[in-house]
């Protein structure tokens, strides 16, 4: 079977490799789409992100969808046949924080597609992959397999919710409307948001946003004298989801954000300096988030029973044979929020 395998920044191969043997737990899946994560971007854009670099070849990928194609003697659960989103959190479920129910932070973490431990997770841009049967959430027949590879950062969109303890009633503000920051949009609204402004530097991001529910959307490079009545009062928003990543961004989200509003940093945009007077004077509470766990169940069910619709993220799809150049169309920002590759095209 092929993979897409990232060897160093800009150079990405389609290479020939043995699909391991399949285990008892575990089960053998065609896989259908893939989604281009930022990520993977920054791996095959520079060869990883922060501190984390590519030292050995691997498979990217994490966004995926698939059909089951042969099941281990434990699976009792699926069927061969059954389409399913797959998530690419495999925790070891025994170690302290796993204990604690934060499974993303499990110190033996597989997470498909991740040069953070060593030697790396192997991604799942392939066309066969073997999974844990846990890993295999079966989707709605009316649901694409395109829109199922959406429940993985549709699920980093609702661990952000959580880590803001609810957004029910509340103004909430977002910059960053990539992939991650649209889906969250629908999730806001899901969720119980009274009112959500959505704001970037591009117009194609801010268009989806609209299509996701926002309320209003704000182009902070061509308009951001739309932000000024937001400033007044101290601040008009109780949240703030920063998922760009960028200084600029987190600093617009604390001149809007109220006194002891909730800012959560969604976006791994790498170390940047924060205006500590304005945090501390407003009190605000800056909270991380990071992956998910047990929100794919979730995102799986919103999607499949069509409360959240994430048609207008996709805005490319491409054939395996021509997966460098859907990372190169993922790269152009001002033309593609999520681009899809397609594993079973020729
Ligand atoms: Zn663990």
């Amino acid at each position: 079977m092929r993979a897409l395998i990232c060897h160093a920044a800009k150079d990405l191969r389609i290479e020939t490799t043995e699909l391991p043997a399949m285990g008892p737990d575990q089960v053998r899946v065609k896989v259908a789409f893939g989604g281009i994560c930022g990520s993977d971007l920054h791996y095959y854009q520079h060869g990883g992100f922060g501190t984390v670099r590519i030292k050995q070849p691997m498979a990217l990928g994490h966004e995926i969808s698939g059909v089951v194609d042969g099941l281990g003697a434990n699976v009792k659960h699926l069927a061969v046949g059954q389409r399913i989103a797959i998530s690419p959190s495999r925790p070891c479920g025994s170690c302290r924080f796993c204990q604690l129910g934060q499974q993303n932070h499990c110190l033996n973490m597989r997470f498909f597609g991740s040069a953070m431990p060593f030697p790396h997770i192997q991604g799942a841009f392939a066309e066969q992959l073997i999974i844990e049967g846990y890993q295999a959430h079966p989707i709605g027949a009316h649901l694409s397999l395109s829109e199922a590879a959406l429940a993985e950062p549709l699920s980093v969109g609702l661990h952000a919710i959580q880590r803001a303890g609810g957004v029910l009633g509340k103004n909430v503000f977002v910059t960053g409307c990539g992939p991650i920051g649209s889906l969250l949009i629908g999730a806001l609204r899901r969720a119980g948001a009274a009112r959500i402004v959505a704001a970037d530097i591009a117009d194609l991001p801010l268009q989806c946003a609209k299509e996701m529910g926002a309320d209003e959307t704000i182009n902070l490079k061509t308009q951001p004298a739309l932000l000024d009545k937001y400033k007044i009062d101290k601040g008009q928003f109780e949240a703030v989801f920063e998922a760009s990543g960028s200084e600029p961004a987190l600093r617009a989200g604390l001149d809007v954000i109220m006194p002891r509003g909730i800012l959560v940093s969604v976006g791994m945009g790498g170390d940047m300096s924060i205006p500590m007077t304005q945090l501390v004077a407003k009190e605000v509470d800056l909270r991380g988030t990071f992956r998910f766990h047990p929100e794919f169940a979730n995102a799986v069910q919103f999607l499949n029973s069509g409360l959240i619709n994430g048609k207008p993220v996709i805005t490319g799809v491409l054939p395996m044979d021509k997966a460098i150049d859907a990372f190169e169309l993922a790269c152009d920002k001002s033309k593609s929020l999520k681009v899809q590759i397609d594993f079973e095209a020729a």
